[in-house]
Parts: structure tokens; C-alpha cells; sequence
């Protein structure tokens, strides 16, 4: 692990140096407060730091407190390096946000152990951020596609419709019960994945793909024209009808009903899913494996 001192001192930083190579550290050395600044304000910098109170540059208690305003994190567990004991000036320092001190003339022992409690610190956070994470993951990700989930995709429509005009496409696959009951639940949900697949590796970078719920999937296109929605729903649909998914030696096939539908920027997003609803009904009553678009007077039958 690196760990960053910072001491005008030579003779100090000789012995740092040496001990803290001992106990396994990669270190990196400051000889005022202004390189170690730029040291913990560079990209990846040390997560330890051990800073002397007097310097030159910017003391130890001024590089803690302009560390501590950026924030928490990632954090930097600071041990300030001090001959200096008086209560005022351990309060000073606990006020600037150093985390612990080590008396001068350094003991190798004692800056073992001050650097425990900071390993502990850093690897607690470390696994919070990565468990947060992990939630935010899930919160916004349907758990058997790995697509967007409803919330995280209405949302991805909201933000588009504040910028411009969007189109969306909705697809419900055909008959779907059909699988589930004559073949299994798993199946069902294999036909699911392979779905997500394909319509996530069916589309731009700049459109998006989420499970609406069930064996719905809606595709939010920003700035894509209707005729141009239609093309993409189009594609969509033979995709999916090439589709094979094997089971026990069978080969199963499904479709999907796609509803293309356009707004305007700024119209509300619950009235072009209900126009994309609308259109995908439409699909599902001309017979299914169709893309039908919305317009104005009545949907509109283009595959
Ligand atoms: P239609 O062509 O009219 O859309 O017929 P359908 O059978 O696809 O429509 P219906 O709404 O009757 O059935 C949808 C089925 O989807 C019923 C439900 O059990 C199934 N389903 C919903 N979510 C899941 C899931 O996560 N996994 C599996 N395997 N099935 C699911
Ligand atoms: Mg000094
Ligand atoms: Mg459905
Ligand atoms: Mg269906």
C-alpha cells in the first residue's frame, strides 16, 4: 500500500522511509506542505498519509483541513507527525481532521501500530462503498435480465423527454403463458435472458432497453423520428424471430407485438407509454409478430 510522508526534515524522512519499506509500504515523499498538497490532490493519491505539524509550504494541520474539505471520499487517514502534545494542540488537530499523531523522535513500533486503525478505516469504507454500490445496482436492474428495471427505464424516459423528442418502442412477447405452462417457469425464464440479449446488443450506444415487467421491454430512443422508431422496432421484431433458444434438444421460437410511439419534448412520459401501449394492443389484435405505429388519427399498420 502507499503511503505518502511529508517532512522537511532529511533525517526524518530517512527513517520513515526505511521503517515503513520494512513493514511493506510503497512510499512516497514530500519535503513541504505544497508537494504534499499536490501529491493528495493528484489522481490516485496515497489513502495514507503521515504529515509533519511544521513545514514549510503549508503546515500538517492546514494539508488536513484543505484534505477534509473535498470531502470523505475516498478517504485519507491522516497521522500527523508532532513534537507537540499540549491539549490545545491535539484539540487543533482533531478539529483539522487528522485521524491520530505520532510523537517525535519517530518509534518504529508506535507507527505500526498508529497505522493499523487507519488500515482498518480505509478497508471498512472500502467495503461500504462496494456493498452501495451493489445496492445501487440492484435498485436500478431487473435481477433476471440484468436490463433496466420499470423505475430505472421511466426514469431514463423522463430525463429524455426534458431534452427533446423521444421515441419508444414497446415489445410483449406473444403467447408467452404458452411457455411457461407447457414447458416450465425456467424455461420461460431462459426465453427472458435470451430476449435481453438480444435487444440489448440490438441498439445504439445512445438508446437504452428496459423490462417493464413480465415479458414486456421498452426501448427508449431520444431523437429518433417515428419512421425511424419503426425501422429499429422492425429490426427488433425479425431479430427476436430468429431467435433460437434450445431446450432439451427443441428448438423454441418466439415473437414479440411491438407499439412505436413519438412525443415532443416536455409531453408527459405516462401519455407516450400509453400511446405505446395503445400501438402494441393494435400489434397483438392484427395478429401478433407486428409493429404497428401511433399517429394522430389512428395507429398505424407498418410490418
Ligand atoms: P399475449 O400474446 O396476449 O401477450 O399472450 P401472453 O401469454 O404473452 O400474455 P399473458 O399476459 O397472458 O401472459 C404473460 C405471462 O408472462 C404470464 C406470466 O406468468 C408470465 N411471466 C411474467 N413474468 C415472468 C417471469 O419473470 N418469468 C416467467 N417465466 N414468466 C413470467
Ligand atoms: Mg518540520
Ligand atoms: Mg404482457
Ligand atoms: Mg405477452
Amino acid at each position: 500500500m502507499e503511503v505518502l510522508v511529508a517532512d522537511d526534515d532529511p533525517t526524518t524522512q530517512l527513517m520513515m522511509k526505511s521503517s515503513l519499506e520494512r513493514l511493506g509500504y510503497h512510499v512516497r515523499l514530500a519535503t513541504n506542505g505544497t508537494e504534499a498538497l499536490a501529491i493528495l490532490g493528484s489522481e490516485n493519491p496515497p489513502r495514507l498519509a503521515i504529515l509533519d505539524w511544521e513545514m514549510p509550504g503549508a503546515s500538517g494541520v492546514e494539508v488536513c483541513r484543505w484534505i477534509r474539505t473535498g470531502g470523505d471520499e475516498p478517504y485519507t487517514y491522516i497521522i500527523l507527525l508532532t513534537s507537540r502534545t499540549s491539549l490545545s494542540d491535539i484539540v487543533e488537530a482533531m478539529d483539522a481532521g487528522a485521524d491520530s499523531f505520532i510523537r517525535k523522535p519517530v518509534d518504529p513500533n508506535e507507527l505500526k501500530a498508529r497505522l493499523r486503525p487507519g488500515h482498518r478505516m480505509l478497508d471498512l469504507q472500502r467495503q461500504l462503498i462496494r456493498a452501495r454500490e451493489a445496492y445501487r445496482y440492484q435498485a436500478r436492474h431487473d435481477g433476471l435480465t440484468s436490463l433496466y428495471n420499470r423505475t430505472a427505464i421511466v426514469e431514463i424516459l423522463k430525463h429524455a423527454l426534458e431534452v427533446g423528442p423521444v421515441s419508444v418502442a414497446m415489445l410483449d412477447v406473444d403467447h408467452f403463458k404458452q411457455i411457461n405452462d407447457q414447458l416450465g417457469h425456467d424455461v420461460g425464464d431462459r426465453v427472458l435472458v435470451e430476449l435481453g440479449r438480444v435487444l440489448s446488443q440490438s441498439l445504439r450506444p445512445e438508446d437504452t432497453v428496459g423490462r417493464l415487467g413480465g415479458e414486456e421491454f421498452l426501448l427508449v430512443l431520444p431523437g429518433v423520428d417515428t419512421w425511424e422508431a419503426a425501422r429499429v422496432g422492425e429490426r427488433l421484431r425479425k431479430r427476436v424471430e430468429d431467435l433460437q433458444v434450445t431446450e432439451a434438444g427443441r428448438v423454441l421460437r418466439v415473437t414479440v407485438s411491438v407499439g412505436v410511439a413519438t412525443a415532443g419534448s416536455h409531453t408527459p412520459y405516462t401519455e407516450l407509454l400509453k400511446r405505446a401501449d395503445r400501438t402494441m394492443y393494435a400489434a397483438k389484435h392484427a395478429g401478433r409478430n407486428k409493429v404497428i405505429v401511433w399517429s394522430d388519427d389512428s395507429p398505424d399498420m407498418v410490418a
